[in-house]
């Protein structure tokens, strides 16, 4: 009654198409997680994913398990979901998607030890309040039943938007972009990112792990961009 009440007062509408919500959900209407699209089956997300980073830094840099739940570009409605999530301050969404990624990751059958969300500089996290990585490393969590590590890897550098840049480019942008943090890697490491485009960024940070301890990092990401 009082959830009804709180409904009609505060009408509260989807992130992704402005359409009002009915009660009991949240942040994003059934329609528009529908219309997302979801990669078919468990695997295709992962092949799309690793062949991304196959083609721009070869096979050595390739995790050798990875998933992904959407295909994305740069309009529409998942691409306002996104933006909300990073930008808008709307986090309870990463949760939403992370405890998708996580089930995707769960019908995968692999174990790790943590999960290890990309880092923001600290400068960034102090502008956005929120690491919306960390938001969907918590979902992702809140499945698998794992600890998220967020002082494992540290970045030192703001990369700033790597948005128009090629690949050679953005690599070249984060490179030494992060460096050790404060806790020892886990064994098995899921490493997690919003929107993957090449993979500069997650190769980066894999790296990092691989030299600190880590024996495996795998990948998951909500998005990847798609050729446009
Ligand atoms: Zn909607």
């Amino acid at each position: 009654m009082i959830e009804g009440l709180r409904h009609i007062l505060y009408p509260e509408v989807c992130v992704a198409c402005r359409s009002l919500l009915q009660p009991g959900e949240a942040f994003i209407c059934p329609s528009c997680f529908t219309e997302f699209s979801q990669y078919p089956g468990t695997e295709a997300g992962g092949s799309a994913l690793r062949r991304v980073i196959r083609d721009h830094f070869g096979e050595e840099a390739a995790p050798a398990e990875a998933w992904s739940l959407y295909p994305y570009r740069h309009s529409g409605r998942l691409h306002d979901a996104m933006h909300a999530l990073k930008y808008e301050g709307i986090f309870h969404l990463g949760a939403l998607f992370g405890r998708r990624l996580g089930e995707l990751v769960r019908s995968g059958g692999a174990a790790f030890d943590a999960i290890v969300p990309v880092p923001l500089h600290s400068l960034k996290l102090i502008e956005r309040t929120y690491n919306q990585s960390h938001q969907i490393a918590e979902g992702i969590a809140a499945v698998l039943g794992i600890p998220v590590l967020d002082r494992v890897i540290v970045r030192q550098k703001s990369t700033g938007s790597q948005t128009g840049l090629s690949s050679a480019a953005r690599r070249k942008n984060v490179q030494d972009a992060f460096r050790p943090g404060r806790i020892a890697s886990p064994r098995r490491v899921l490493l997690v990112d919003d929107v993957v485009t090449t993979g500069a960024t997650m190769v980066s940070a894999a790296s990092v792990l691989l030299e600190n301890g880590a024996s495996s990092v795998a990948f998951a990401s909500v998005a990847l961009t798609e050729k446009e």
